[in-house]
């Protein structure tokens, strides 16, 4: 583990989707460094345009630095102190508002609906669909965790070669974030691209499986991903690598995110009824989703 601002491993943003948004005073602030660090990782091969950065290249290189000092890492470290509660803080019901907002004024928005029933849990009141047309979804949710073994050899085989992998979580632009190419080609992934990574790993291994996305409480507006896969004993079960990967940064999370034999659907995960490639807005414009899950006191 590096200490430091250093491009070592960093995949940066391709010219054909660099996107120059971040000037020198936000990329300073972003990394947490001086106008020489900067200078220094411009001379490495840190793309600038313009005296201008693309954000996520700020995003990733702070995130993976190393040095815990910066603004991604203090986010992350922040919205992951969940992960060091206890077996029960991880599993047990809990009853949450639930708010899907789309900020325009479209024609046609459709919105996914949470689906938490699907996992066990409820919506109130109940959905008839995945989707409602609309701006805004609001609904009363239920959700409850699982832990269980996952039982199959070859599946927790492949669970443990990604961890294996080294792979960084990165922001990705939208061409590249379901490009499981890049798993294996550069290290780095999305939710989206990790999870379709695995499932066809499954299937190929003749498991039945499949991607999901959905909503973390507490991770804002981050959509997420995972994998459905069938088990030996029949069972289908959730296997997170992303979120694996981030309990494994996290001092002290708890061990039942990080175990390989075991398949871990957390209290916190909100799915939609889609997989990979859907989007939880659908809308012509690029106006802001928003998510809102917060708890209900009962
Ligand atoms: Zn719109």
């Amino acid at each position: 583990m590096t200490s430091a601002l250093s491009l070592d491993g960093v995949f940066l943003v391709p010219p054909e989707h660099h996107v120059p948004d971040t000037d020198r005073a936000a990329a300073t602030q972003l990394l947490g460094c001086d106008d020489r660090t900067l200078d220094t990782l411009v001379r490495r091969g840190l793309t600038v345009r313009d005296d201008r950065f693309d954000g996520r290249d700020l995003f990733n290189l702070a995130l993976h630095s190393g040095t815990g000092r910066t603004v991604p890492e203090q986010a992350f470290a922040f919205s992951l102190r969940w992960m060091r509660g206890t077996a029960e803080s991880l599993l047990a019901p809990r009853t949450l508002s639930f708010t899907l907002t789309a900020a325009c004024r479209c024609a046609d928005v459709v919105l996914a609906l949470p689906r938490p029933d699907r996992y066990g849990g409820a919506v109130i009141p109940a959905p008839e669909a995945d989707v409602v047309a609309g701006t805004t979804v609001s609904a009363t949710i239920r959700t409850e965790g699982r832990a269980v073994p996952l039982r199959s050899p070859v599946l927790r085989g492949l669970v443990e070669e990604f961890a294996a992998l080294g792979v960084r979580w990165v922001k990705l632009p939208d061409a590249l974030r379901e490009d499981e190419s890049l798993v294996t080609t550069h290290r780095v992934a999305t939710c989206e691209s990790a999870s379709r990574w695995l499932a066809r790993r499954c299937r190929e291994a003749g498991y039945a499986a499949r991607t999901r996305i959905g909503w973390v409480v507490g991770m804002l507006d981050l959509v997420h991903a995972w994998v459905e896969v069938t088990d030996d004993d029949g069972e289908t079960k959730v296997v997170d690598l992303i979120f694996a990967g981030f309990a494994a940064g996290v001092p002290g999370a708890n061990p039942l995110l990080t175990d390989p034999a075991v398949a871990l659907r957390t209290n916190r995960l909100v799915p939609t009824g889609f997989e990979v490639g859907a989007r939880v807005a659908r809308h012509d414009c690029d106006a802001p989703v928003t998510v809102r899950i917060k708890p209900v006191k009962e």
